[in-house]
């Protein structure tokens, strides 16, 4: 015995009626909407989640009672109400109530074709979503009688009995199969997915359709009062007319109106301009009430207007940006509000050239977003070739097994890298989002021939010279050239990101290693440098011969010779910095990488620098020999560098104290910083600052000039977190490296961990790549504890982040939450963590 349910299950949609997105879905809300705005909704009803589901376990409505709402005959459609649009639903049924009877009458009066098309359209969907028959049996695609018939006949065959004609049956089978789709383990895992709960509930919405057919203009359209790619104001969409009675229906789109007039054909402006007005009205109306710009879906039935839904015009984050600022400038939202409307992490796809997503793609092979962008160029091997293709202005994708210090040049030179192996804070992926370079890394699904000069993907083979698309943006590499989007750093972008500036309360500096990095901090107006990474000051031609000079010195004497060379090029990357940041601070981080990072690897390179410095070809890889470690990442680097070959520190420090000398004379403020990095004991500290201290004087005395200078230390060891409590006796500053201190926290060699990372992740081993997404459990507690136990000992610490994570918005979150006075991330990132601070003071206000 099927449960009844009673006359008060369902709600007809008015303006007072009790209707809520919880328990309605958004449909239902929109629409209720849409009527206290005085639009003219066709008649609505509502099912709630409750109803519907239980509907799905067999209960029935008093579907005479709901029908008589309606007028006798009216056609009705059933769509679905989530409570989020995105969590979709069954596909929506139209023309409920169309049996011979109906067909008949309408015949007589718009003509045969038109209701034959509105049955055997009903018939299709009946068949499809309802009876559950294969489709491919009722794809008749020109509407015609004998296609209706042949139609109606097959369903009886398949179903053995005649097409349902009581439009109460119809409804009651749509009803209940649209609850049970939703109930579905597909459609569940579907929502899931997109983020709705187990128990996610399903609204229907029964509509009267306002089919567009009548004797004068009738059809069916759909407006926007944008444009959805850039958000500027212009009327888009479309208008499907039936014509007059219909006749002229589908022939040769002559159907499809123009909105606005336009010289290509007919538009709806011109033919029924009224209607055209109202839907303006509609809305500008829309827009101010419902603080949104609203996409709306329309008919004309014989000239009149019916508007069936409304909702959010679907946009690209430049559009997102213009619309959001747009509102806030025509009063309609707060600033605030325009400020938490936009995803932080969308504002990076306006800093870069996009794959536009209505281009067609080959997927060549995936792997890791580490940079975001797209680019076009030719397959290249080695930086040697990418720096060729430079020299003949010839854009090219570095494509390597993984990049080393030695690559830096080629990645300079190529439009976007490619690497097989790798993770987030990889070689490729950090200095990739420093330049601005578009890269994907651990692309471990191809294999490259270095000898042969050719990349293979699954069936795809590349050979040198052919043209690739990289879009680090989706970890995606395309075959071919594919069509781009320019970025749009237009000034929407900066106004919002000047009322973030309003709003933020925890500095943001950049990682800035190059004067290049440097400018484009400034212009994103980045509060200082929080990271220079000075070793890749050392990849230039004459400095890299220097520097190999150093490295095989002899003596103290010999190595202070070369770096007394080295000196004056230091000071002026220095000076560069200092006049580009106009008195913001600059943390420059004293040399880190192990020396071996500066030697040739192959045998030419060898003996290439045997006969530069002159020296016999055995003592070179004797000496090369010796500088290798098995464990490079945790060898003789950083401070430990520092500590036993005290000259490369000295000649580094005396280059910064020179260079603030200078430009401070030059009258422009300058605010040192000196980072020590890879410390993991209190004396490394006190034994490198005691030097500094001591070269600040010699400098001091021997030039005459006083000046300012902070040291400070990068906590990137565990052990140093966990004593930054006797670090901080000797640091005005910590800066936590949380690409190291996360390689050391999980054990986890960064440069590896792109292998097996996918996998650790889909099998919930780690939720997200902890180098990618900060560990705010683990390496989260050692920053929690070092921060705590560095401020005890020194309450005027300065605390900050400067690994990959610092620009991320759940990092940012974290260290403003434990105290920390700025991040510092990649130059790019700038925008992107500005606009994350500052939604965080806006959720705390409330
Ligand atoms: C770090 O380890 O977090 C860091 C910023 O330094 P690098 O990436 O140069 O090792
Ligand atoms: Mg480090």
């Amino acid at each position: 015995m099927p449960k009844y349910l009673t006359l008060t299950d369902y709600a007809q949609i008015t303006g007072s009626a009790p209707i809520k997105r919880q328990t309605h879905g958004w449909r239902s809300k929109c629409l209720q909407r849409l009527v206290r705005l005085d639009m003219p909704v066709p008649q609505t009803i509502a099912l709630s989640f409750g109803v519907v589901r239980e509907i799905a376990t067999g209960a029935q409505m008093n579907l005479r009672h709901l029908l008589g709402h309606f007028p006798k005959g009216q056609l009705l459609s059933v769509r679905p109400s989530a409570e989020h649009p995105q969590w979709g639903g069954p596909a929506a049924i139209l023309n409920i109530g169309m049996n011979d009877e109906k067909h008949a009458e309408i015949a007589a009066i718009y003509g045969e074709p038109v209701a034959t098309e509105l049955y055997l359209r009903f018939v299709q969907s009946y068949a499809a979503h309802v009876a559950h028959l294969d489709p491919d049996m009722f794809d008749a695609t020109e509407p015609c009688l004998p296609a209706l018939q042949a139609a109606l006949r097959d369903y009886e065959s398949e179903v053995e009995e005649p097409f349902p004609q009581s439009p109460a049956q119809q409804l009651a089978d749509v009803l209940r199969s649209m609850a049970r789709a939703w109930e579905g383990t597909s459609a569940r895992l579907l929502r899931q997915a997109k983020g709705a709960p187990v128990d996610a509930g399903l609204g229907l919405v029964v509509q009267a359709m306002a089919g567009g057919i009548g004797s004068g203009e009738s059809g069916a359209g759909l407006i926007r009062f944008i444009d959805a790619e850039t958000g500027m104001a212009q009327v888009t969409g479309r208008f499907k007319s039936r014509g007059v009675h219909g006749q002229d229906a589908m022939k040769n789109g002559a159907d499809v109106l123009y909105l606005t007039r336009d010289k290509r054909g007919p538009s709806l402006e011109e033919r029924c301009p009224e209607a055209f007005a109202e839907l303006l009205r509609h809305g500008a109306h829309a827009r101010s009430r419902l603080r949104e710009e609203m996409e709306i879906e329309f008919t004309l039935e014989d000239g009149k207007l019916w508007v069936l839904d409304a909702v959010n015009v679907q946009r690209s984050s430049r559009a997102s940006v213009r619309v959001a600022v747009d509102l806030a400038n025509d009063g309609v939202i707060e600033r605030d509000e325009a400020l938490m409307r936009i995803q932080p992490k969308a504002l990076s796809d306006l800093l870069h050239r996009q794959v536009d997503a209505r281009a067609r793609t080959t997927v060549f092979v995936r792997g890791i977003a580490a940079s975001p962008g797209a680019a076009i160029g030719r397959v290249v091997f080695s930086s040697t070739a990418a720096q060729a293709c430079a020299a003949r202005d010839e854009p090219c994708i570095l494509v390597r097994r993984e990049t080393t210090p030695e690559d830096i040049r080629g990645m300079h030179s190529a439009q976007a890298v490619l690497t097989e192996r790798g993770g987030m804070t990889s070689h490729a992926a950090v200095i990739g989002r420093g330049l601005g370079v578009p890269c994907v890394v651990g692309a471990s699904g191809m294999q490259i021939d270095e000898r042969r000069k050719t990349v293979r993907a699954g069936d795809n083979i590349l050979s040198e010279g052919d043209m690739l698309t990289v879009d680090g943006t989706n970890g995606m590499v395309l075959i071919g050239e594919v069509p781009l989007l320019e970025p749009a750093l237009d000034d929407r972008f900066t106004t919002l990101l000047d009322w973030a500036d309003a709003r933020c309360d925890i500095g943001i500096r950049a990682n800035a290693d190059t004067p290049a990095d440097a400018r484009i901090a400034r212009g994103f107006k980045a509060q200082g440098i929080g990271l220079c990474r000075t070793e890749h000051m050392f990849f230039e031609d004459d400095r890299l011969t220097l520097m190999r000079e150093m490295i095989f010195a002899d003596t103290s004497e010999d190595r202070r010779d070369s770096l007394e060379r080295l000196l004056p090029m230091q000071r002026a990357d220095f000076m560069d910095l200092f006049e580009i940041m106009q008195g913001e601070p600059v943390c420059i981080r004293l040399f880190d990488p192990p020396l071996h990072e500066f030697l040739p690897h192959s045998k030419d390179g060898l003996r290439f620098l045997a006969d530069a410095l002159d020296k016999p070809l055995s003592e070179i890889v004797r000496r090369a020999e010796a500088l290798s470690e098995f464990n490079p990442m945790l060898g003789m680097r950083g401070v430990r560098l520092g500590v036993t070959i005290p000259e490369i520190y000295e000649m580094q420090v005396r280059a910064i104290f020179e260079a603030t000398v200078e430009v401070s004379h030059r009258g422009t403020p300058v605010a040192p910083e000196i980072m020590i990095p890879l410390v993991s004991a209190m004396r490394e500290v006190e034994l490198v600052k005691s030097r500094i201290d001591a070269i600040a004087a010699t400098v001091r005395s021997r030039m005459g000039v006083d000046f300012e200078y902070r040291v400070g230390v990068m906590v990137e060891t565990p052990r140093a977190a966990l004593r930054a409590g006797d670090i901080a006796l000797h640091a005005s500053f910590l800066s936590f490296g949380t690409n190291d201190l996360t390689q050391m926290t999980y054990g986890l060699s960064r440069d590896d961990a792109g292998r097996f990372m996918s996998d650790y992740v889909q099998q919930g081993v780690f939720p997200e790549d902890p180098f990618h997404t900060l560990d705010l459990d683990g390496v989260g507690e050692l920053l929690q504890l070092g921060a705590a136990r560095g401020r005890k000992a020194r309450d005027d610490l300065t605390l900050s982040i400067c690994g990959e994570h610092g620009g991320n918005p759940e990092s940012i979150r974290f260290c403003r939450e434990l105290g920390f006075d700025y991040v510092s991330c990649s130059p790019f990132r700038v925008p992107v963590a500005r606009l994350a601070a500052a939604q965080l003071v806006i959720e705390e206000l409330g």
